[in-house]
């Protein structure tokens, strides 16, 4: 009803098909049970579209036709006749852009000007980065033969059958950081999205048909994590999983892949700290602050949410925030002026409401923000606490929503007690540095425990550059050519020249 956003035809056409169907084999197909449910507009509300709930025999089903595929057709495909089909992917995407980047407004909540102008173009810029490593897998030959008479040589083979399951922040972007790498290597994937946001990896389904992948290569299917998710991470011939999701599910995850010893690889929670030095250029590290929090309503793995502002400067960074976070407009994705949508989920809303409350019992002060909205929709308003402890629970725990805790550093050096603090987190995804001193950036930089520190800017992100994290935000790297390790296995071969 809000929308001022203009409808694409081909989002109308895509919903009209209801309940939607899981991918399996090739075909849009049923749940084996017949059961649905429903995807909610967050910014109403409101149902959206009923999708198939897939369980463990759907699961089963789509490990048949993914190791039919592996073991016929994709193993005649060449790499690089997969990397034609990575980068006709991207065109496809890249042309139904506008369809796929309402649909993620629709079921995610976010502004549809960041769907347009960051998920999409990352997921079409992400496949063609892959679209080249197609060809460029290979082993090596280990050249010692001298005096042994043997010849040596490693292949770079594919894991085969890979389980993926996505979260609800990114829903294509997440989607397509799982496929890039997993099929340019030749591996066959069952994926499964969040509950929250069926609908782009469907509609993506159709795109991937389209690109000529043969059938059971990627099947995707959409249902509920502690029974599709579970069954893929027991099945006993899903050879590996990656996920991305919360540290809790994580954990849950790595002990069900012990019974089967599945490969895990894990993009978990993060608390990042993001460092605001004195000697910073304000008029990028003020900006930087802020979107570091509030991108994507602050629902965002490696989101700035511990701000560290030393205390020469605290007041004016905190107050510049405060006047800018107080102005942006919230409301429906699908209205164009909006810079900050709904949470995803009554479930989210209701989180993160209860850890506004703990702030402001715990004593911190919400210098904006710090009430959810009544009335419609899932909206918590961008909140900056300052007055905060580390101790607290909001400095203590990943929020997931619009919400930062703002405090003062105060060292002589102003390094080493920053930097105790920022690390003193189990997480370690990310963190931000600010300062114009090219020794303290670089210092700082490799005193971080994180798996990505941004220095002067924040959330950068680009397929070429791994992503991963440090402690229990998980292990593995995705982008780049880390990824290529996670979906393939080393073969030695020894050959006998006597
Ligand atoms: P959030 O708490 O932010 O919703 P989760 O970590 O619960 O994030 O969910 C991320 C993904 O993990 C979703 O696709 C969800 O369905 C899935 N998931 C949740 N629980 C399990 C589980 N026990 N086993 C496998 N997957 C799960």
């Amino acid at each position: 009803k809000i929308a001022t956003v203009s409808i694409d035809p081909r989002v109308e056409d895509f919903l009209k098909g209801e309940p939607k169907k899981l991918f399996i084999g090739g075909e849009f197909v049923e749940s084996l049970s017949g059961r649905t449910f429903n995807t909610i507009n967050p910014a109403t509300g409101e149902r959206i579209a009923s999708v198939y709930e897939a369980d463990k025999e759907d699961v089963n089903r789509a490990v048949e036709a993914a190791e039919r595929a592996f073991k016929g057709s994709w193993s005649k495909v060449t790499p690089s006749e997969r990397g034609r089909m990575l980068w006709k992917l991207a065109d496809l995407i890249e042309e139904h852009a506008e369809a796929l980047a309402q649909l993620e407004t629709l079921d995610n909540g976010k502004p549809i000007r960041e769907a347009r102008a960051v998920d999409i173009p990352l997921s079409i810029d992400h496949f063609r980065y892959y679209a080249g490593w197609a060809t460029k897998i290979a082993g090596e030959v280990i050249d010692n033969s001298v005096g042994r008479n043997m010849f040596t040589y490693t292949r770079r083979e594919p894991v085969g059958v890979v389980g993926q399951i996505i979260p609800w922040n990114f829903p294509l972007l997440m989607a397509t950081w799982k496929l890039g790498a997993a099929l340019a290597t030749g591996n066959v994937v069952i994926l499964k999205s969040a509950e929250q946001t069926p609908l782009s990896a469907i509609y993506l389904a159709k795109l991937i048909q389209e690109a000529g992948f043969p059938e059971g290569v990627v099947n995707i299917i959409t249902g509920y994590g502690p029974t599709a998710g579970a069954a893929i991470v027991q099945h006993p011939r899903i050879r590996k999983v990656a996920f991305t999701g919360s540290t809790e599910v994580g954990k849950l995850i790595m002990q069900q892949a012990a019974g089967n010893l599945k490969r895990v690889s894990l993009e978990l929670g993060g608390k990042s700290p993001n460092i605001i030095f004195p000697d910073a250029d304000f008029s990028k590290a003020i900006p930087g602050a802020l979107m570091g929090i509030f991108f994507n309503q602050g629902q965002v793995c490696c989101a700035g949410s511990r701000l560290f502002v030393h205390k020469k400067v605290f007041d004016n960074v905190l107050s510049d925030m405060t006047s800018y976070a107080s102005k942006l407009k919230q409301g429906a994705g699908m209205d164009e002026s909006t810079q900050i949508g709904p949470l995803v989920s009554e479930e989210q809303f209701s989180r993160v409401s209860n850890y506004l409350r703990k702030g402001i019992e715990e004593g911190a002060n919400p210098l904006t923000g710090g009430q959810p909205l009544e009335g419609a929709g899932y909206f918590i308003p961008p909140t900056i606490f300052a007055d905060v402890q580390d101790h607290m629970t909001i400095a203590k725990e990943e929020i997931f929503g619009p919400v930062v805790a703002a405090m003062p550093f105060d060292d002589e050096e102003q390094i080493a007690d920053v930097i105790r603090r920022a690390n003193n987190s189990e997480y370690g995804l990310a963190a931000g540095v600010w300062t114009t001193d090219v020794r303290k950036a670089h210092k700082v930089a490799h005193a971080l425990e994180a798996g990505t520190v941004w220095v002067n800017c924040y959330n950068a992100l680009d397929a070429a550059v791994p992503f991963g994290g440090y402690k229990q935000s998980g292990f593995g790297r995705e982008m780049g050519s880390y990824a290529l390790e996670l979906y393939t296995q080393v073969k030695s071969i020894w050959m006998n020249l006597d």
